[in-house]
C-alpha cells in the first residue's frame, strides 16, 4: 500500500510582489527515503475541504516556517514575531485537531511542534530571548548552517522518541526563536534542552502524533533522524486506524 503523507507548505512573496507556496525540498526526501509518497498541502486550502483532505492521507507532517498569529493563544506581542499567515495557521491547527482526535498520525518540525501546542490549547513564548533571558540560544538562523549542532536534548525515559532515537541525550539543531510555553494539557513533553524548553512533545496513547522543535529533515545523514522519519511512515502504513 503506497503511503500518503500530506505535507503542509508556506508562501513567500517575491521582489515582484508574486506570491508562491513554498517548501524546502529537505522535508520531500525525509519522507520518499522513509518510504513514503509526498503531497504537498498548500495554505490557502478551504477550510470546507480540510475533512474530505483528512481522508485522502495516510499521515500528515507539519513543517517548519514563521510564527503562528500571536492572537490564537493570547501570546504577548513581540516586534521579532515574523511571517504570520492566518491560513496556514487555520490549515494546520486544522489537521492537528482532526489527527489527535482519529488517531492519525501526525509529525510536527519547528512550527509544526508549536502548532500542535497551539492547537490542543498550549501556548507559547513569542520570543524566547526576550521572555526567557536566562535560556540558551536557539534561534541559530539564517545564516548558519542548517545541520548546526547547537545544543543538547535530554530524551525522557519511556517515550516513543526515545525508542525511536535509542539514546536519552543527543546533539540537535536550533532554529527557532519561539518555544513551548504553557504546555498542552494532552501532551507530554518527552525531550527538554538544557535550559527546560520543550523540545519534543507526544500524545501517548496515540498510534504517533509527535512534535520535534529541531529539524530533522537536515540531519538525514544521521540514523537517528531517518529512523524517525521511518517510524513516522511505517505507522501510517500498520492498518490500525482507530477512533479514540
Ligand atoms: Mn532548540
Amino acid at each position: 500500500m503506497p503511503t500518503l503523507i500530506g505535507i503542509t507548505a508556506g508562501r513567500i512573496k517575491d521582489s515582484s510582489a508574486i506570491i508562491r507556496v513554498a517548501l524546502i525540498d529537505k522535508y520531500i526526501s525525509a519522507i520518499q527515503n522513509a518510504g513514503g509518497i509526498p503531497l504537498i498541502l498548500p495554505s490557502g486550502t478551504r477550510a470546507q475541504e480540510l475533512g474530505l483532505l483528512f481522508e485522502k492521507f495516510d499521515g500528515f507532517l507539519l513543517t517548519g516556517g514563521g510564527d503562528i498569529a500571536t492572537e490564537r493563544f493570547g501570546g504577548e506581542p513581540n516586534p521579532k514575531v515574523y511571517d504570520i499567515d492566518p491560513d496556514r495557521d487555520e490549515l494546520e491547527i486544522g489537521l492537528a485537531l482532526m489527527a489527535s482526535k482519529m488517531n492519525k498520525p501526525l509529525l510536527g518540525i519547528c512550527r509544526g511542534h508549536q502548532v500542535i501546542n497551539v492547537a490542543l490549547g498550549g501556548t507559547l513564548y513569542t520570543d524566547i530571548t526576550s521572555q526567557r533571558p536566562n535560556a540558551l540560544r536557539h534561534d541559530w538562523f539564517p545564516d548558519i548552517p542548517r545541520d548546526y549542532e547547537a545544543h543538547s536534548i535530554k530524551v525522557s525515559h519511556g517515550s516513543l522518541l526515545e525508542n525511536i532515537l535509542s539514546t536519552n541525550e543527543l546533539q540537535v539543531n536550533s532554529l527557532h526563536h519561539q518555544g513551548i510555553k504553557q504546555l498542552a494539557a494532552d501532551l507530554t513533553p518527552t525531550a527538554f534542552a538544557p535550559d527546560g524548553i520543550i523540545e519534543a512533545v507526544e500524545v501517548i496513547e496515540h498510534r504517533f502524533f509527535m512534535g520535534v522543535q529541531w529539524h530533522p529533515e537536515w540531519m538525514l545523514a544521521r540514523d537517528d533522524m531517518t529512523n524517525l522519519f521511518r517510524t513516522f511512515v511505517s505507522t501510517t502504513n500498520d492498518g490500525k486506524q482507530l477512533e479514540k
